[in-house]
Order: C-alpha cells, then sequence, then structure tokens
C-alpha cells in the first residue's frame, strides 16, 4: 500500500473547496507520455496552478499503470527542481470501470478516483460507487461519480447518444454515494469531433461551425439541489481551429472536428463547476506540431527535433487554459 501523501500528492478535496468558493476550476488533463506530463507541469508551475494529472484506461494499456503512476512521483519531484516549493497535484484514475481498479489504483499511491457507472442502472451506480467511496475515503482518497451520459468516444469510453443529468436525481445520488464531486451530462461530449454538421450552425461571418450552446439551465438546476457542492467537466476542449488547420495543412485529414467554445467554458468555471477535464486539446496540439516540424524539416529523424516543438506547444496551450479558461492561475497556496 502506498501512502499518496508520502509521495507528496494530494486529494481534490481542499482544492474544489477553495475552486468552488473562488469562482475558478481546476484543470484535470491527461497524459500518457514523458512530454506531455512536462508540459503540464511546466505550465501549472509557471501558472502557480494546482492541477490534476489523470490517467484513463488507453493510457493505462498504453503506457502501464505503474509506469504512469512512477512519472506522477517524478513530476511532484520535477515541480520542486522547477522551483515550486509545494506544489499541489493530484493522481487521478480517470473513467474508472470497476471497483477492482480503484482498488488496484489506490494501492498505487492515487490520490483520486473516479467510478463511473454512469452507463449502469441507477440503483447499481449508487451501489458501485458506495462501495468504491468506503474503501477510498479509508485511505482518504477522493471520488468522482457520474449521473448522465456524455456522447462521443474517447480512450474506450463510448456513448452514442448523451442523455442530460437529471438534476431531481443529485441529492438522492450524493447522499447515498458519500461522493467528493459529481461529473455531470450537459451537453458536452468526448473526442474531436463532440457535433455533427448538422447540429451546428454556420458562422455567418467565418463560415465556421457553431455548436449548439451547453444545457445551462441544467447546471443551475443541479447547483440549486447542491449548493457548493463540486462538480466536474468532462470532455471539455474546445478543439482549437488553428491547430486543425495545421493538422490538415501539413497531410492530415480531419473533418468538421468541433469542441465547445472557451466563453462556455468560462462561465462554467466561474459556478459551481470545479474541475473541467482537457484532453484532445492536448492531442491535436502535440499532432499539429508533429506535422509542422516533420513537413518543414523532412531530413530530421531525431524523435526530440519534432517531440521537442510538441512539448513547447503543449505546454502554451496548458497555460492558455489555466489562465484564460480555468481560471486558476495565482490560486496554490503559497
Ligand atoms: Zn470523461
Amino acid at each position: 500500500m502506498v501512502d499518496y501523501k508520502q509521495i507528496g500528492l494530494v486529494n481534490t478535496r481542499d482544492m474544489f473547496a477553495k475552486a468552488v468558493g473562488g469562482g475558478y476550476a481546476i484543470p484535470a488533463f491527461n497524459f500518457n507520455n514523458l512530454e506531455q506530463m512536462q508540459a503540464i507541469i511546466m505550465a501549472a508551475v509557471e501558472t502557480k496552478s494546482p492541477v490534476i494529472l489523470q490517467i484513463s484506461k488507453g493510457a493505462r494499456n498504453y503506457a502501464n499503470q505503474t509506469l504512469l503512476r512512477y512519472m506522477a512521483e517524478g513530476a511532484v519531484q520535477y515541480a520542486k527542481e522547477l522551483g515550486c516549493a509545494h506544489p499541489e497535484i493530484v493522481l487521478h484514475l480517470d473513467h474508472g470501470d470497476s471497483f477492482e481498479l480503484c482498488k488496484s489504483c489506490i494501492e498505487m499511491g492515487f490520490s483520486s478516483v473516479m467510478i463511473d457507472g454512469s452507463a449502469l442502472p441507477y440503483d447499481e451506480n449508487v451501489a458501485l460507487t458506495r462501495r468504491v467511496v468506503d474503501y477510498a475515503h479509508q485511505y482518504d482518497v477522493t471520488v468522482e461519480g457520474e449521473l448522465g451520459v456524455l456522447a462521443g468516444v474517447e480512450d474506450e469510453v463510448s456513448a452514442a447518444e448523451s442523455h442530460y443529468t437529471k438534476p431531481e436525481e443529485v441529492i438522492d445520488f450524493v447522499t447515498k454515494t458519500g461522493v467528493d464531486s459529481l461529473a455531470i451530462s450537459i451537453g458536452t461530449s468526448h473526442g474531436a469531433y463532440k457535433f455533427t454538421p448538422e447540429q451546428c450552425t454556420k458562422d455567418p461571418e467565418t463560415g465556421r461551425l457553431l455548436p449548439p450552446p451547453l444545457a445551462f439551465d441544467v447546471l443551475e438546476a443541479i447547483e440549486k439541489k447542491l449548493p457548493g457542492f463540486p462538480i466536474v467537466l468532462h470532455g471539455s476542449s474546445s478543439v482549437p481551429q488553428e491547430d486543425v488547420d495545421t493538422i490538415n495543412a501539413y497531410g492530415g485529414n480531419l473533418k468538421a472536428a468541433v469542441g465547445i467554445p472557451e466563453e462556455q467554458l468560462r462561465k462554467a468555471a466561474k459556478s459551481a463547476v470545479c474541475k473541467i477535464n482537457i484532453d484532445s486539446d492536448s492531442r491535436l496540439a502535440m499532432t499539429a506540431a508533429v506535422r509542422k516540424t516533420l513537413a518543414e524539416k523532412p531530413a530530421e529523424f531525431d524523435p526530440r527535433k519534432y517531440l521537442g516543438p510538441a512539448r513547447d506547444h503543449m505546454k502554451e496551450l496548458y497555460i492558455h487554459k489555466i489562465v484564460n479558461v480555468l481560471g486558476s492561475d495565482g490560486k496554490l497556496a503559497q
């Protein structure tokens, strides 16, 4: 049993309480490789932001859970080396799908886990989530549950249709399960293709697709039922058009990728939404930089020469999100 506190990680409890009270959100960035992790930590240190490093099923399959967990331990030391005396870094399991998986992550040193029973019938979701909470809380590990279903495909989490969270269920769910935070569905979705062109309207000036707005009425109804309770948004990449354009200009073929406009996420971050998950945008940033570098320097074959610029570009993206979208900059305790 690894005690996450011994390796310098923190859980989400204080972090979320401050974010809800302060009208900002904590960035939850997925990582599955060295360059992403370095870029996340550099961005968090430079902006003095708390940060959640999260690991999905796809990441565990790709990079190995043990290796990723030691990278997170290294991330704490790396942040200190970069000059941050007291980094606030959470190691979080994204979309845990069984009690056994959550338990193994907790034993390994994760400080926070998500148990995603949102695809199960309501009572089964409650029972599974309760079981994970009872186990996790013995070790002061925080737990995120989910009600409502997000559409889209990302890292083996997929659903054809989204179902908004029902505000009338949230009090019962939170009370019966004892979760520390709740992921809800209000129109965000996983992946880089969040909406079909038919769901969007066209901006008459730029010709670009504008997605339907998030269901802020559902969010407000949930906040009324659970005042001050930490709410989480998944699938909140914005799919920056510049990166999509760069990818397509250098041989890529991304068609009509559409994300959540940043104004809407800024608005959400000011509410009880205290954790915003961003994964696809980092993938787009990395791919755009790699494609551009390889196209411009066709003789290059040293991975550091194209992964380096990719790391720089991801770091810019993370800083932009922290400062301009989530507002978590300057929020470290000291
Ligand atoms: Zn998710």
